[in-house]
C-alpha cells in the first residue's frame, strides 16, 4: 500500500479552508495528510458573501451540519439574484435557483410561455417560477421531496459572512486532523530536474516539503504564478470591471429578503446581500469609466442603512490560469482565476475544483493524465461561467452610459454568439452536460435582458391554444396559492438558525 500523500495548502481564506475541510472530512489519513499554512498578518480578501446551491451539496458531502454552519456564519437563505436596470433602466428580473413552470403538452414549459406571448398573453415568465414568487414575497421553506409538487422545483443557496464560514471550516478541518501553521511563506524552491515545487520556506526559516502543494494564496498566486510562472488569460476586454469598493451597513428592520440584488450602475453594478445582522454592499466597477472617489460616493449614497466602517477598495483582472494544476501544484480560488461576483460563482469554482481534485487524488508520483483531465474540466467551468457573465453585459439596450454602450458593441466569444443565435431563432436553450448554469438559468437571463425568441418548439402546438392558456393560468394560481402558505424568510431563519 502507498504511504499517505503529504498535502500542504498555502493560504487560509475560503479556498484554503474549504480544501482542508474537504480533504480531512472525506479522505482517511492513511490516504492523505493535510497541513495548512496561513499568515494572519497578510489576511484574506475578506469578501464573498453570496453563493450558489451547489454549496449545500459540497457541505453535505464533507459532513457540515447546515443549521450549525448557518448559525455560526450569520447566514440567510438565497433563492436567486435580482437584476435591476440591466437590460434597460427601469427593468428588473430574478434569476431563480429553479425552473419556470412544468413541461406541458409534450414541450418544455417556456415554449408554451413563448406561444402564449405570441398569442397576446402578457404574463411574465417569472409568474410561473416558484422561487421567484417566493422571493418576491420574502418567503422561504425547504423544497418538497415530492417531485410531483410545484414546491419541489427549486433549490437554494446561502448568504453568509465569508470570514465566519472560513473560521467554521477551520474548526471542522482541525477536528478531523488537519494541521495549521501560522507563518508567512517567503521562498519557493523548484526541483532542478522535474520543475516540481521541492519545498517552501517560512519567514522563521522552516523548510516545508510536500508531495502536492495547493496554492490558495489568493490574488498573490505565490506558487502557481510567481514560482511556476503559469500564464494568466486576460478576459478584461469582455468583462471590463476591474475594481470594487465594499462596505457593510446596518440591517434595517423589516422583511429579510431571500435573494441577492445586483443593480446596474453607470460604470458597473452594485450588490446588496442580506445577512442576519447586516447587509453586505459593494460597487463592482470599470476603472476606465469612473474614478475611485465617484464609485465610493455612488455606493455610500445608496445604502439601506448606516455604513459600518470605511469602504474597502479591491483590484482584480478577469481571467484564469492556463491550466490551474501544474507540476505538483494545484491552484484553487483567486490564485487560479477571477470572475466578477455577478452570479456568485467564485466559491462554486473553488468547491468544484476541490471535488474534482478529490476524485482525481494522485499517488505520490503524479500521473500526468490526472492533471490534464483536471485542467480540461476546470478550464471548461471557467469558460462557461465567463460566457454567462458576458451575456448580462452584452444583451443590454441602455444608451445612458459609456460602459453600457461599449458592452453592447463589443466583440464577444463565438461560443456565446452561437448560443444567442440558437435561442433567438428557435426558442431552444443550448444544454450542457454537467454544466453549472442549467437551461433555466440561461432562459431567465435571456428573457430578463430582453432577448425574445422568434419561434418555439413545434411540439408545443399539440395542445389547443385555449386549453394551453387555461393550463398555464392554473399553474400560476397554484404557485401563488402555495407561496402564500409559506413562512416568511425572516421567521424561518429565526427558528432554524438564529445567529449567535
Ligand atoms: P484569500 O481570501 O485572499 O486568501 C488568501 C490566503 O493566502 C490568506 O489566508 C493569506 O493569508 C494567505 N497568504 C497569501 N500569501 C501568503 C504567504 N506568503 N504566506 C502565507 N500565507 C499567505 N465569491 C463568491 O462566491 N461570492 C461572492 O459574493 C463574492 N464576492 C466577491 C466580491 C469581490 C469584490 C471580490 C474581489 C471577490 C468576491 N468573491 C465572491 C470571491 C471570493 O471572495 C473568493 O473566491 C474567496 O474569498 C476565496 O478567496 P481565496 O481563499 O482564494 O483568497
Amino acid at each position: 500500500m502507498d504511504t499517505p500523500l503529504n498535502i500542504v495548502i498555502v493560504g487560509g481564506g475560503t479556498a484554503g479552508w474549504s480544501a482542508a475541510a474537504a480533504i480531512a472530512g472525506v479522505v482517511s489519513q492513511n490516504v492523505a495528510t493535510v497541513r495548512l499554512i496561513e499568515s494572519e498578518e497578510i489576511g484574506t480578501v475578506g469578501v464573498g458573501e453570496a453563493t450558489l446551491p451547489h454549496m449545500k451539496e459540497f457541505n453535505d458531502h464533507i459532513g457540515v451540519i447546515e443549521a450549525d454552519m448557518m448559525q455560526q456564519a450569520n447566514a440567510t437563505f438565497k433563492l436567486g439574484i435580482e437584476f435591476v436596470d440591466w437590460g434597460y433602466k427601469g427593468s428588473s428580473y430574478i434569476h431563480p435557483f429553479g425552473v419556470h413552470g412544468q413541461p406541458l403538452g409534450g414541450a418544455m414549459f417556456h415554449h408554451q410561455w413563448v406561444r402564449s406571448r405570441l398569442s397576446g398573453d402578457e404574463s411574465s415568465l417569472g409568474d410561473y417560477s416558484y422561487p421567484i414568487m417566493a422571493s418576491r414575497a420574502a418567503k422561504f421553506d425547504f423544497p418538497s421531496r415530492d417531485k410531483n409538487q410545484v414546491s419541489s422545483t427549486y433549490s437554494y443557496a446561502y448568504h453568509f459572512d465569508a470570514a465566519l464560514y472560513a473560521r467554521y471550516l477551520r474548526r471542522f478541518a482541525e477536528r478531523r486532523g488537519a494541521m495549521r501553521t501560522e507563518g508567512k511563506v517567503t521562498d519557493v524552491s523548484l526541483d532542478g530536474e522535474s520543475g516540481d515545487i521541492a519545498s517552501i520556506t517560512l519567514e522563521n526559516g522552516e523548510t516545508v516539503t510536500a508531495d502536492l502543494f495547493i496554492d490558495c494564496t489568493g490574488f498573490r498566486a505565490l506558487l502557481i504564478g510567481d514560482a511556476l510562472g503559469t500564464d494568466y488569460q486576460d478576459w478584461s476586454k469582455w468583462l471590463p470591471c476591474d475594481r470594487a469598493v465594499a462596505v457593510p451597513c446596518e440591517r434595517q428592520p423589516g422583511k429579510l429578503l431571500p435573494y441577492t440584488r445586483a443593480t446596474a450602475r453607470d460604470a458597473g453594478w452594485q450588490w446588496r446581500i442580506p445577512l442576519q445582522s447586516r447587509t453586505g454592499n459593494g460597487y463592482v466597477y470599470a476603472s476606465d469609466f469612473i474614478s475611485e472617489d465617484e464609485a465610493a460616493g455612488t455606493l455610500l449614497s445608496s445604502l439601506d442603512g448606516e455604513a459600518q466602517g470605511d469602504p474597502r477598495f479591491l483590484k482584480f483582472q478577469a481571467g484564469r490560469r492556463v491550466g490551474s494544476w501544474q507540476k505538483n501544484c494545484v491552484a484553487i480560488g483567486l490564485s487560479s482565476g477571477f470572475l466578477e461576483p455577478l452570479e456568485s460563482t467564485s466559491i462554486y469554482l473553488i468547491q468544484q475544483a476541490i471535488t474534482t481534485l478529490l476524485s482525481f487524488l494522485p499517488r505520490k508520483k503524479i500521473d500526468p493524465a490526472l492533471r490534464t483531465e483536471f485542467n480540461r474540466l476546470i478550464d471548461l467551468e471557467y469558460d462557461r461561467v465567463r460566457d454567462f457573465l458576458i451575456l448580462h453585459y452584452y444583451a443590454n439596450t441602455r444608451d445612458d452610459a459609456d460602459l453600457w454602450r461599449y458592452c453592447r458593441s463589443m466583440e464577444v466569444p463565438d461560443s456565446l454568439l452561437e448560443k444567442l443565435e440558437f435561442f433567438r431563432t428557435s426558442g431552444h436553450v443550448e444544454t450542457y452536460r454537467n454544466g453549472l448554469f442549467t437551461p433555466a438559468s440561461w432562459l431567465a437571463v435571456y428573457i430578463g435582458q430582453g432577448v425574445m425568441p422568434e419561434r418555439y418548439d413545434r411540439q408545443a402546438d399539440k395542445l389547443p391554444l385555449d386549453e394551453m392558456l387555461g393550463e398555464i393560468r392554473k399553474m400560476k394560481a397554484q404557485i401563488a396559492e402555495r407561496v402564500d402558505r409559506m413562512p416568511s424568510h425572516g421567521v424561518f431563519v429565526e427558528d432554524y438558525c438564529p445567529s449567535n
